[in-house]
């Protein structure tokens, strides 16, 4: 049995120590405010064990780490269906990126980019009865935390300033990929990004993707094929243009958000979850992608 305390405590003294530490997502005004010296791990095994180091119960902003919680809404609420409207390749591109969209008819590449989020966004949209709320129960529901919240700070913050998300959802509704309106599809999606969580929250969010589908009440919200897929989708798509790189340092499928955090998880044994707002030029977490390399190296556990 490995001293996984022990790990995690060296991992946060070297990347404390680390002299390049990023820069914060400013074009979120609202996100500019958040002190840079934030750093935080978190580490949940499936058996029930949990280990933290630093600022791991902070709540931080999680931006598109949301993506993976809406598409698995979206999956189980219209099934196979979502690959009609979204297609599951890595796109090897900035998360705002339009130009494919134009070459590819209006299908995103994937999921987790812009794009595929906000036609994920409209799917939830056009089935959920409260979307806002119905899909905030949904996060509280697999945290097994009624505490979570949306921050509307954040989310009009983004509105004002968000507009090559405007231009996306405007390319998206030219090519007929949104049943709704550009700016109910926008509130939506800039509300699920504003989600806050802590990495130990995230944590417990992820559980249900380790655990082939059934959450901390063990309630199963995906099939074992639907986690399996997600998973699939983390790895190459997880980290845009730096998927390649995450894979390649980690090897774990994982989701960044641009508020700083990481999640990244090893079926049938954990779920880890990073938080330092500084981020590298791909807009990923900088100590977050050097502590998770960390821990795979130092523990050997990954997929591969
Ligand atoms: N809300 C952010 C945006 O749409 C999410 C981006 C991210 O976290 N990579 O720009």
């Amino acid at each position: 049995m490995q001293n996984f305390q022990a790990i995690l405590d060296e991992i946060y003294i070297d990347a404390k120590n680390t002299i390049e530490k990023g820069s914060i997502a400013s074009y979120i005004p609202e996100l500019a405010h958040v002190d840079k010296t934030n750093f935080g791990i978190h580490l949940r095994t499936l058996n029930g064990s949990e280990y933290g180091v630093g600022n791991f119960e902070t709540l931080f902003s999680i931006q598109s780490i949301s993506k993976v919680l809406a598409l698995s809404k979206a999956m189980s609420l219209i099934g196979e269906a979502v690959w009609k409207r979204v297609d599951v390749e890595p796109s090897g591109h900035p998360f705002n990126q339009l130009a494919l969209l134009e070459i590819e008819n209006g299908i995103p590449r994937n999921p987790l980019i812009n794009s595929g989020a906000i036609v994920i966004a409209d799917i939830l949209l056009s089935h959920l009865k409260n979307p806002k709320e119905d899909f905030l129960n949904y996060v509280r529901d697999l945290a097994g935390d009624d505490s979570i919240n949306y921050n509307k700070s954040v989310a009009n913050s983004e509105k004002v300033t968000g507009f090559k998300n405007y231009a996306a959802a405007n390319l998206l509704k030219s090519f007929n990929n949104l049943e709704n309106t550009v700016d109910d599809v926008l509130d939506f999606y800039f509300h699920q990004c504003s989600i806050e969580m802590s990495c130990s929250q995230l944590s417990k969010a992820f559980l249900f993707l380790a655990n082939k589908g059934g959450c901390m009440k063990n309630t199963a919200h995906l099939t074992e094929s639907q986690a399996k897929r997600i998973n699939a989708i983390m790895l190459t798509c997880g980290f845009y243009d730096e998927a390649g790189e995450f894979a390649f340092e980690v090897g774990l499928p994982g989701k960044s958000g641009v508020g700083g955090g990481i999640v990244a998880l090893l079926p049938d044994h954990y779920i880890i979850s990073t938080w330092s707002p500084g981020l590298n030029k791909k807009g990923n977490s900088l100590l977050g992608m050097q502590a998770l390399e960390q821990f795979t190296t130092k523990t050997k556990l990954s997929i591969f």
